[in-house]
C-alpha cells in the first residue's frame, strides 16, 4: 500500500550533540526510528507520546548512528533493518535490505538505496517524498570519506539527484552552519547563500533543526552537488578538472575548513 505522503509524520530527536534520531509514523501511535545513536532521548520522547517503536532503520554501521539500538530492541522489540552488504558490522539485522528493495514498515512502503563513500555500505531509505540519507548527504555539505573513493561518493549523489526535486532531505547531522560557511567561503558572493544567513544564525541561537531540505535547495546551495556547474567551477578556480576531480578537491577542502 502506497502512504499518502502528506500523512507521513516526521520529527527530530536530537542527540549526542549534533545528530538527529528521525522519528516517522503514518499515524501518532506506532514510530520508525532512523539512526538512533542513543536510546534514552529515543525513549522519553516516545513514552511522552505514549508511542511505541515498531521498527529500526540503519543507515551505516557508526556508533553514533547504532549506539542506542540495542536497548531500544530490548524494550520495544522494534525490527532492525540495515545493510545486507555491512551485516557484520551492524547490529544483529531483522531485515537485511540491498538496492531497489521495498519494504513495508508498519503502513510505510519504505525503498532502499544504495550510497556507498562515506561507508561502503551505506544506504538511503525513501519513504514517499522523504528521503532519509544518513551521512551521505548534508545541508550544503557531503558526508566525509572514510572508506569510498571521491568517484564513489560523486555517483551516489548523482544517483540522488535523479529523484524529484521536491523531495525532502532529512541528514542524520545539524552540519549546516559550518556548510554554509564553506559554501560562502568558496562563493562570498552568492546571494542565495547571503539570504540565508540570518536566518541559520538564529536557528542555531535557539537550537531549532535546519532540517529537512529539499533536493532542489541543494541543487542550488551545495557546492557537492554543482560540481557539473562550469560556471560555479570557473568561480572557484577549477573550470578545468572533470566534476570527479572538483569533487575530490572540494572535498578535501572541507575536511580543513
Ligand atoms: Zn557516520
Ligand atoms: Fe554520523
Amino acid at each position: 500500500m502506497i502512504m499518502p505522503q502528506e500523512s507521513l509524520i516526521v520529527e527530530a530527536v536530537p542527540v549526542l550533540g549534533d545528530n538527529y534520531v528521525w522519528m516517522f509514523a503514518s499515524n501518532n501511535k506506532e514510530y520508525v526510528a532512523v539512526d538512533p545513536g542513543e536510546a534514552t532521548a529515543v525513549s522519553q520522547w516516545l513514552d511522552r507520546l505514549g508511542a511505541s517503536l515498531s521498527h529500526i532503520l540503519l543507515t551505516h554501521h557508526h556508533n553514533d548512528h547504532t549506539g542506542g539500538v540495542a536497548d531500544l530492541k530490548r524494550r520495544y522489540g522494534a525490527k532492525i533493518i540495515g545493510s545486507k552488504a555491512d551485516a557484520q558490522r551492524l547490529p544483529p539485522l531483522d531485515h537485511a535490505v540491498k538496492e531497489g528493495d521495498i519494504l513495508n514498515v508498519g503502513e510505510c512502503q519504505v525503498q532502499i538505496i544504495e550510497t556507498p563513500g562515506h561507508t561502503m555500505g551505506h544506504v538511503i531509505y525513501k519513504v514517499g517524498d522523504a528521503l532519509f540519507v544518513g551521512d551521505t548527504l548534508f545541508s550544503m555539505g557531503c558526508g566525509r570519506l572514510f572508506e569510498g573513493s571521491p568517484e564513489v561518493m560523486w555517483q551516489s549523489l548523482q544517483k540522488i539527484q535523479t529523484l524529484p526535486d521536491a523531495t525532502k532531505i532529512y541528514p542524520a547531522h545539524e552540519y549546516t552552519l559550518t556548510n554554509h560557511g564553506f559554501a560562502l567561503m568558496l562563493e562570498p558572493d552568492n546571494q542565495d547563500l547571503l539570504a540565508l544567513q540570518k536566518e541559520l544564525l538564529i536557528k542555531n541561537d535557539n537550537d531549532t533543526p535546519t532540517l529537512p531540505t529539499t533536493l532542489a535547495a541543494e541543487k542550488k546551495l551545495n557546492p557537492f552537488l554543482r560540481t557539473e556547474d562550469d560556471q560555479f567551477a570557473k568561480k572557484i578556480g577549477l573550470q578545468a578538472k572533470t566534476p570527479q576531480e572538483r569533487f575530490a578537491i572540494l572535498r578535501e577542502k572541507r575536511n580543513h575548513f
